[in-house]
């Protein structure tokens, strides 16, 4: 039905084009002058895989100008640079288990001293436990830490076949990195990339058993964390059965909502 829609990102999760739109580093400034007119503060996002969460935090650190603090990307880099704090996490992270909250939170906290924080930075895969979430919030808390603004969440949100269809439509160009889905955005030829013709290939990990496996780890790992900021009230859903630049404007106004309120109940 959508063979016709542009090669452009299509729906949220495809990430089509997000190689030549979107910088892809997580810890990236942006180009072009940030929007300063709302202090976004600490944000946390969650989203299922392939819901689009990495295009969606992309975008808001393009805008505002602030960092995205991966804590899986905090542990890989540890991992690389062989730290003691890398070689501790490194046999855990092999097996997908989580590290321990310890570690994390000490890493975390470093990151949280340095400057580009000031005006809020986007959390990316940490809280991942309830406890995580409660050191967070105490350390956040205290007035060395910048900016003084508590945590909010939001949680992109897109149906089950939605995401199944995201991921075993999935097919990737070795050669150009396009990446293109069989039912919403398929090449011109079936199983071709259009730029030169080379063949399609499928992540061995978009596959539905796999699928099933991450959503299940995704709904047992965020459950407590949105518990907890559901009942502290600075929790919202955004719907991510939309184009890309839908989810963006519900996942913006879900933050002006929720900071205006933490504001308000800070009495900032
Ligand atoms: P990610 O890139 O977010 O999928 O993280 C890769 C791996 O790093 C995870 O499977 C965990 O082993 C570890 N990790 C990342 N973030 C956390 C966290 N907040 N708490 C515990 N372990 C984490």
């Amino acid at each position: 039905m959508t063979a016709s829609l542009p090669r452009a990102a299509v729906f949220a999760g495809d990430e089509v084009g997000r190689h030549d739109t979107l910088n892809s580093n997580s810890a990236s400034h942006p180009t072009a002058p940030a929007d300063n007119s709302f202090l976004p503060g600490p944000v946390l996002l969650l989203g299922a895989p392939g819901v689009g969460k990495g295009t969606q935090a992309q975008l808001l650190v393009t805008k505002y100008g602030i960092p995205q603090i991966s804590t899986g990307d905090l542990l890989r880099a540890n991992k690389a640079r062989g730290t003691e704090l890398g070689l501790k996490a490194q046999s855990i992270m092999s097996t997908g288990q989580l590290v321990p909250d310890a570690i994390v939170n000490e890493m975390v906290l470093n990151r949280l001293r340095e400057k580009d924080v000031e005006r809020g930075y986007i959390l990316d895969g940490y809280p991942r436990t309830l406890e995580q979430a409660k050191f967070l919030d105490e350390t956040i808390a205290d007035p060395e830490f910048l900016p003084r603004l508590p945590v909010i969440a939001v949680s992109i949100v897109a149906s089950y076949d939605q995401l199944l269809q995201r991921i075993t439509g999935r097919r990737i160009c070795a050669t150009c990195k396009s990446i293109y889905n069989i039912y919403t955005n398929p090449p011109k030829v079936d199983g071709i990339c259009d730029c030169e013709g080379a063949p399609l290939s499928q992540r061995s990990d978009d596959t539905e058993p796999v699928f099933i496996q991450r959503m299940k780890t995704f709904e047992e790992q965020t459950a407590p964390v949105i518990a907890h900021y559901r009942a502290l009230g600075r929790f919202e859903e955004a719907d991510g059965n939309q184009d890309v630049e839908a989810v963006s404007a519900a996942v913006e106004a879900a933050l002006f909502h929720l900071r205006q309120q933490a504001t308000r109940e800070v009495g900032a």
